[in-house]
């Protein structure tokens, strides 16, 4: 295997984003040859259009399945520990809370299931059973604001410096020697192939290059569904976000606060450095479909397909979107309610109908990998997601993340395990402020 790692070459489209660049960074510390990987991008590393281009992200440990908490776990280790990823890690902590007597029932259980997993999670996750407990976790608020809130608090959580720690990623694989293509050099048109019509050998980009290796990873986010036929295996859907910027006084008062979550507003973070705060809804998602004709499709089909801001840079969010965010602000931020907005848009992801990943080899198509199928919750494993991802091209994967990361057709994508099918941006005025489709 250590002779192989130093010849065989890899070529991973999407590798400026997050799947893509993590995998690249496992494929170095792991004793490829750097030379022998090439990353394709529309945009340079950090692309402007991956989902984690973006301030900040929450770090939190996930426990839907078996897998999801050893994932999380893993990611947490590097995120203190790694020196690459260590200094993007704000562990401030995070609670996630309700005031609506069902939330909080569904929170208390998975409360309960964080102590009964036995890993450790009972001396970090606390239950906040009053105001003033919710007031000593996060002291910016005031009693009014939280009457009836009870929630979880987590020292697990915070925030990840999202667009800074792919930057990290990049300088280490430039500084390493990996190849790397942008613009229409870097853009994927279609795969290449063997003879055989089924062995994969390379890429063509839309500029007619064309690059070849033993592996093609297919890491492009939210636009993979639109360049191989995925079989409807991923919905691509778009959330949104604005911001707020504060005064020096302002950013203050609210520095070192947890990243607050509740699932029937959305969710805010402390400022950065310059003062800026985040604030997210919580909604099931964006589509938009056009008819189009993913590559191994016979004929064009029904497609949700990204529209980033990096190329529409005008684009903005629906306008119900501004309500609901607003409401959030509210909720969250009474004091800075009408305060106005800056850089508000929408951020692409796209989700399978189990919310598990799709990383598996193409049935059809030999040595050309998917990873994707990220379902909007795949930032966090930036450190460790490459790492598996790798495994899986050596034929290493461990058995349950084979299974649970197969191709699988069927299922209902657009809904997914979300609360209700995404809307289509179609119907969704308020958005798009250019001419171009
Ligand atoms: P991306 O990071 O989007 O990468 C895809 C890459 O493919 C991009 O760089 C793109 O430029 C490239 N590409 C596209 N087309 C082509 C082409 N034709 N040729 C070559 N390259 C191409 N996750 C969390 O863990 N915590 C959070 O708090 C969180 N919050 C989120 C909030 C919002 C608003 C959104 C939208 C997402 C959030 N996520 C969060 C989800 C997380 O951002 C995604 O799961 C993750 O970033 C997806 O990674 P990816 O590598 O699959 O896609």
């Amino acid at each position: 295997m250590a002779s192989a790692r130093k010849t065989t070459k890899v070529i991973i489209v999407g590798g400026g984003g997050t799947l893509g660049s993590s995998t690249a960074l496992h494929l170095i510390r792991r004793g490829y040859t750097p030379s022998n990987i090439t990353i394709l991008d529309t945009y340079p590393i950090p692309s402007s259009q991956s989902a984690g281009h973006d301030l900040n992200k929450i770090m939190s440990i996930r426990l839907r399945t078996k897998a999801d908490l050893q994932l999380s776990l893993e990611a947490l280790d590097m995120w203190k520990h790694d020196p690459l990823f260590k200094p993007f890690f704000h562990n401030v902590g995070m609670l996630d809370c309700s005031s609506e007597a069902e939330n909080i029932t569904e929170l208390r259980e998975y409360y309960q299931a964080l102590i009964d997993a036995n890993a450790g999670l009972d001396k970090t996750n606390f239950w906040l059973d009053s105001e003033d407990n919710i007031l000593s976790a996060v002291p910016c608020f005031t009693k009014d604001q939280v009457k009836g809130w009870k929630g979880l608090f987590t020292l697990d959580g915070g925030w990840l410096a999202a667009a800074k720690a792919i930057n990290a990623i990049g300088l280490f694989a430039k500084n390493q020697g990996v190849q790397f293509q942008s613009g229409d050099a870097g853009t994927f048109k279609k795969p290449l192939f063997a003879d055989d019509e089924v062995t994969c050998r390379g890429v063509e980009t839309i500029d007619g290059s064309r690059y070849f290796a033993d592996k093609v990873i297919m890491a492009a986010g939210a636009w993979t569904p639109t360049l191989i036929d995925l079989k409807d295996q991923c919905v691509s859907k778009a959330w949104v976000l604005a911001h707020i910027q504060l005064t020096p006084e302002e950013a203050a008062a609210y520095k070192n606060t947890p990243v607050v979550y509740d699932g029937s507003y959305g969710f805010f973070f402390e400022p950065n450095e310059e003062g800026i705060i985040k604030v997210c809804d919580e909604f099931p998602g964006f589509t938009r479909f056009k008819t189009h004709q993913p590559y191994g499709a016979g004929e064009p089909k029904c497609i949700s397909v990204p529209r980033s801001h990096a190329s529409h840079p005008t684009d903005t969010y629906p306008n119900a979107s501004e309500v609901s965010i607003r409401k959030a602000v509210a909720r969250f931020l009474p004091g800075l309610k009408d305060r106005p907005f800056i850089n508000r848009a929408m951020c692409w992801c796209t989700d399978t109908a189990d919310s598990n990943l799709l990383i598996c080899e193409h049935p059809k198509w030999k040595n050309l990998i998917l990873a994707t199928g990220d379902s909007g919750h795949s930032f966090k494993m930036l450190p460790n997601i490459g790492k598996h991802i790798v495994e899986l091209m050596e034929g290493t994967l461990q058995q349950d993340l084979l299974d649970y990361w197969k191709w699988r057709p069927g299922g209902d994508a657009l809904k997914s395990t979300r609360a209700a099918p995404a809307k289509d941006l179609a119907d969704m005025p308020g958005w798009k402020h250019d001419a171009r489709l």
